[in-house]
């Protein structure tokens, strides 16, 4: 459902990604570890075209997002391609119900009434079906998240990207918006993560992709990338996990 292959880009002088090779079937959950600034969050925005290599081919769903010309386009790609940030971004004036239905109803001009049921039964997914009259600010971290990802889920994407998620949230509430994650991966939705949560990533990834300095130095089952690799800079990256 995404191939990246040989995929170039540079803000400026600076070559940040240096030929990005990587495939993603439908249903896999793949996690991107890796050291900052090594181009994890570059390759999200590629795939949901927020920015554009200078060169290499990406295919995301039967479309070449390199080759979209027009804002029109991307616009089209990302209703089909949800992301989440490490940022919640809620709109603090409208209920958690709102929030989720608005895109929906405004951009792909869904039925109002369809979509608060849709958006009910994703506030149950993502357990917080008695927040639906609230608003952001009366929620924590993680419960916002948990909206921002019930709200990514109700355009009805074709696979999820999810950048550092749980990294602004305090330890305590990191476990509820993994478990929301978890339980989505296990449903079957496409899922491309990029994640400081290790043991996380061990447990749900089909493949684990290790980047540094805009290339992948590899990929693997987490077996291999958190337990058998060779490799003395992932070994040492992941660090006491085995
Ligand atoms: P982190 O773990 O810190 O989020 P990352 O692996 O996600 O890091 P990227 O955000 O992809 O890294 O950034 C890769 C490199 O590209 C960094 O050196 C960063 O400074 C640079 N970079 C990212 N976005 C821009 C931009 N819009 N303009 C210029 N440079 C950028
Ligand atoms: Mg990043």
């Amino acid at each position: 459902i995404v191939k990246l292959e040989d995929v170039h880009l540079s803000f400026g002088q600076t070559e940040v990604l240096k030929g990005i090779d990587l495939t993603i079937n439908k249903g896999d959950a793949v996690s991107i570890i890796g050291p900052s600034g090594s181009g994890k969050s570059t390759i999200l925005r590629c795939i949901n075209a927020l920015v554009t290599p200078q060169s290499g081919k990406i295919t995301v769903a039967g479309t070449r997002v390199d080759q979209l010309t027009k804002e029109s386009e991307r616009i089209q790609l990302r209703k089909r391609v949800g992301i989440v940030f490490q940022q919640y971004n809620l709109f603090p004036h409208l209920t958690v119900l709102d929030n989720i239905v608005l895109a929906p109803t405004k951009i792909l001009g869904a039925d109002r009434t369809a979509t608060v049921k849709l958006a009910r039964e994703l506030l149950e997914k993502v357990r917080l079906s008695e927040k639906a009259d609230a608003y952001p600010g009366q929620l924590s971290g993680g419960q916002q998240q948990r909206v921002a990802i019930a709200r990514a889920l109700a355009m009805k994407p074709e696979l999820v990207l999810f950048d550092e998620v749980t990294s602004a949230l305090d330890p305590e509430t990191v476990g509820e918006v993994l478990w929301v994650i978890r339980d989505l991966i296990r449903d079957g939705m496409t899922s491309i993560l990029v994640t400081h949560e290790m043991r996380f990533a061990e447990e749900i990834s089909d493949t684990v992709v290790f980047t540094e300095n805009g290339r992948i130095v590899d990929h693997g089952s987490p077996q291999q990338i958190f337990h058998t690799t060779d490799n003395p800079r992932i070994r040492q990256f992941v660090g006491g996990l085995s």
